[in-house]
């Protein structure tokens, strides 16, 4: 039968290989196989393997042992795989065995066994304690009528569906109302919820926990993520693919969770970039969640403020070719237009959106970071006792350090990239391969003293809004408290908890960051959001940094006036010297309509996706000639591919390039980009291609190569 291995695609063994078994077993049942010295968990693809005839049974092995007591993995599991294999231009055995829990492999069967008889944990006898106890009693609160038609229509349709609600709208209450009556529906039926990433979105998991562990029992709702040990991830994958957890809330890794009876998938926030993968096979749990849906039957339903657009476009009427029924709620809860008649608990002027205020830096005292009107806004919350946000997406101190009289800068000696300056510990990093030094007194070259940070960071932000409110007091007559979260503060293990329950309790009074604050959390004595430097992303060689910068601002507007009282003096403050920026004005208006619009208009013009289907391929190689050599070298051999002539009408190869940054850690990086009118082609000449990559390394240019790997439908160009 044929089995099937962790085997990446470019290794020497791919594909599934072929054992003996006494007993016939049915596809999709665990194994574990001798490979060379070492025994291996498989699984079971094809029973009765069609090139088993072909083979000699003396040379074949027998599998050591089959994990009998787990169900096989059902039919759509195995074609899910199937299909994710063959469009990300993987292994099958590579994304199967990545699909599963790692313990997995480690188990032998007798281990496997006695963790399955061990009683499951009763359910206990007091729900857990609900961080947020209104989150029960919610479900008794009168819907919005934004949320009822939205959820008429889900119930109505079969999707796939795109929940494009504001921030505030309460599409969480619709995902878990959608989620209940699914789940009432049959007494089997499961949940995928998807969120971007867990940590930064605990309060999502809490809800649901809150919710569903209080009906279906504690063990009903399980989470899968990275942050979790090996054991616990076991442990959920076996309640999944056993079918007593009901619900699972997991990262993009849950897309692949065996679950029988799915009827649901959900993803929050479905534009977040978090949904792809970067490493091994690249794919996009988001497109997966759709197909996955397709293939099971079960609904598909993807939730955000500003949805990427590719799904906007999918979302377009079916009369225009839309695949995906787009479901509205405009208005935040307690706005009047979201609020049926007779629900009156919450004030009517709660509810709208942030004012957004622009300030023209062309007009500002030159080199100043804070503007004085924004200062003054900050100051005038700070009176009220209440908070607010700034963020800047760069952490550290200053990105480069400088010598004033020659000049030295900070390069990262293994990278092509500036090392970055850390003023807290007194260190120059390198924030691509993690190269530390102290900061030198004296410019290295010539021994100048005078060396400067240029630039800015969160750091150094935090450290210059301290010295410009030193003289601010509190309502309670303190000094004013700043603190800043980013990826640096983060570091350990529980500081974030730490760090976001200040805030929470109102100790802190601005809070700086990096977009990781824009994200998700739930602050709701917040009033004012800036972003201090977000123009660089207008004029970005990636087309999608609009794309990017408008959802990270419109999710960073949506922090501010979350608490009802708050909502109308609230405001989110952007400095730019482009304040008339066509993005800045949609913005303005939260107008997401308006700014996909426009951005689609472009794309199609410059035939760019959604109008294109995209590939790269990366290569990794000790020289960038050799890196570069190899992907054009693959590129000119492809037109001595079988059909060569047929496929390549419909595919676009670009030259090979360096990399934005062309060395990491002393390796060369080079791409090629791949484009086409059609994903079908490019799916149809990527397949094809793979023999000639494979064959291109052996060229004598290609020297010093190391890895190469495609990306398709690729985020970052
Ligand atoms: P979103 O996910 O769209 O940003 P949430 O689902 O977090 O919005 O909802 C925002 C707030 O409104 C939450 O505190 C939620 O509990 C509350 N909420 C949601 N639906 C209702 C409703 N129908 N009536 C009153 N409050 C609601
Ligand atoms: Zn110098
Ligand atoms: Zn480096």
């Amino acid at each position: 039968m044929a089995v099937l291995l962790h085997t990446p695609a470019y290794s020497q063994v791919a594909g599934a290989l072929t054992y003996l078994s006494a007993q016939p077993l049915p596809a999709g049942t665990l194994v574990r196989v001798p490979l060379g010295q070492r025994e291996l968990l498989g699984v079971v693809w094809d029973s009765a393997s069609p090139e088993l005839t072909a083979l000699d049974p003396a040379k074949l092995r027998p599998i050591a042992a089959a994990l009998l007591d787990l169900p096989p993995l059902g039919t759509h599991w195995r074609a899910l795989i199937t299909f994710a294999a063959a469009y990300y231009q993987r292994s099958a055995g590579e994304v199967a065995l990545a699909a599963l829990p790692p313990q997995l492999r480690d188990l032998t069967s007798v281990q496997l066994a006695r963790r399955l008889s061990r009683p499951a944990r009763r359910p206990a006898a007091t729900p857990p304690a609900t961080p947020r106890d209104l989150d029960v009693a919610i479900e008794d609160v009168a819907l919005t009528a934004e949320q009822q038609r939205a959820i008429g229509q889900f119930n109505a349709n079969p999707g796939p569906f795109l929940l494009f609600g504001a921030t505030g709208s309460g599409k969480t209450e619709v995902f878990m109302r959608c989620t209940a009556e699914l789940l009432a529906q049959s007494e089997h039926s499961q949940a995928l919820v998807m969120v971007p990433e867990i940590n930064l979105t605990p309060q999502l998991e809490e809800r649901f926990k809150a919710r569903f562990c209080a009906r279906y029992g504690i063990d009903a709702v399980v989470s899968m993520h990275s942050g979790m040990t090996p054991a616990q991830r076991l442990k959920s994958w076996l309640a999944a693919h056993q079918g007593s957890a009901r619900i699972v809330l997991g990262t993009r890794m849950a897309v692949f969770a065996s679950m029988p009876q799915l009827q649901l998938i959900v993803v929050d926030e479905e534009h977040d970039p978090s949904y792809k993968s970067h490493e091994g096979a690249r794919y996009s749990a988001r497109d997966l969640a759709v197909y996955r849906g397709r293939l099971e039957g079960a609904k598909v339903l993807l939730g955000s403020a500003t949805p990427s657009l590719e799904s906007w476009h999918h979302s377009r009427p079916a009369l225009e070719g839309g695949r995906y029924q787009r479901l509205e709620m405009p208005s935040r809860v307690g706005s009047s237009a979201a609020l049926p008649a007779a629900a009156g608990s919450l004030p009517m002027v709660a509810g709208a959106l942030p004012l957004v205020r622009r300030v023209d830096m062309n007009h500002q005292p030159k080199g100043c970071v804070i503007s004085p009107p924004l200062l003054a806004a900050i100051g005038e919350r700070i009176a009220r006792g209440e908070q607010s946000m700034v963020f800047l997406n760069r952490r550290g101190y200053a990105p480069v350090l400088s010598c004033n009289a020659c000049d030295w800068k900070s390069t990262c000696p293994h990278c092509s990239a500036y090392r970055v300056f850390h003023k807290i510990d007194r260190t120059l990093r390198c924030h691509h391969c993690g190269f530390t030094e102290r900061v030198p007194r004296a410019c290295p070259d010539c021994g100048n003293l005078d060396i400067a940070p240029v630039g800015r960071g969160t750091e150094r932000l935090e450290e210059q809004l301290a010295q410009l409110l030193a003289e601010l007091r509190r309502p309670d007559g303190r000094p004013v408290n700043i603190v800043r979260i980013d990826a640096d503060s983060t570091r350990f293990k529980g500081a974030l908890e730490a760090q976001l329950s200040q805030v929470h309790s109102g100790e802190v009074d601005v809070l700086v960051g990096t977009q990781m604050i824009a994200k998700g959390h739930d602050f709701r004595r917040i009033t004012l959001v800036a972003a201090v430097n977000p123009d660089s992303a207008l004029f970005s060689s990636d087309f999608r940094a609009p794309e990017r910068l408008f959802g990270l601002l419109m999710q960073a507007a949506g922090r501010a006036g979350r608490d009802a009282g708050n909502t109308s003096r609230s405001e989110m403050w952007v400095q730019t010297f482009h304040p008339t920026h066509p993005l800045f004005e949609a913005l303005k208006r939260h107008d997401f309509p308006a700014f996909a619009q426009s951005q689609l208009v472009e794309r199609e013009q410059a035939g760019m996706p959604p109008f294109s289907f995209q590939a790269l391929v990366r290569a990794e190689a000790r020289t960038q000639e050799a890196a570069q050599a190899f992907l054009n070298l693959a590129a000119q051999a492809s037109a001595h591919m079988m059909d060569a002539a047929q496929l390549l009408t419909h595919i676009t190869l670009y030259p090979a390039v360096p990399m934005s940054i062309a060395r990491i850690a002393n390796i060369e990086r080079a791409q090629l980009l791949i484009e086409s009118p059609s994903r079908t082609a490019l799916q149809r000449f990527l397949h094809a291609w793979q023999t000639v990559l494979h064959a291109s390394r052996s060229q004598p240019e290609c020297k010093g190569l190391l890895r190469w790997a495609i990306d398709v439908d690729p985020l970052i160009i």
